[in-house]
């Protein structure tokens, strides 16, 4: 099922940019249609200009053209689950369904399914400012 999907996340953890916190992330998104966008961490010498693997993800997703995620998964190398951040959140909600998945993964594979309601609820609505 979504096993093709914490592969990605893997395989893309290994490509983080991560010297500083040396805590290497990666991040799978599939969308609507079937495709999938992967991403890991980038940090910077300039700290507060770094980003998180979901957001390399969504860049993906986005400048493919795509903007409906279904599923996501998430896994840290020193970390046995974890879960995006708040911005991170933010930003996943914004291409996401309420029941959107996400998985939290380790080295064996998923281990927790949420969706983005669990992770982010009472989120900002864009109907709020239309
Ligand atoms: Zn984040």
């Amino acid at each position: 099922m979504a096993h093709d999907l914490f592969e990605a996340a893997r395989t893309a953890m290994a490509r983080a940019h991560a010297p500083y916190s040396k805590f290497p992330v990666g991040a799978a998104i599939r969308t609507d249609d079937g495709s999938v966008y992967s991403g890991a961490n980038i940090e910077n010498i300039s700290f507060p200009e770094g980003w998180c693997a979901e957001t390399t993800a969504i860049s993906h997703m986005v400048m493919a053209g795509q903007h409906k995620i279904r599923e996501v998964a998430v896994i840290a190398q020193k970390l046995a689950l974890c879960p995006p951040c708040g911005g991170c959140r933010q930003r996943l909600a914004e291409f996401s369904d309420a029941d959107t998945k996400i998985y939290l993964c380790d080295e064996a594979g998923i281990q927790k399914t949420m969706t983005i309601a669990d992770l982010l609820p009472h989120s900002f609505q864009t109907e709020a400012i239309g």
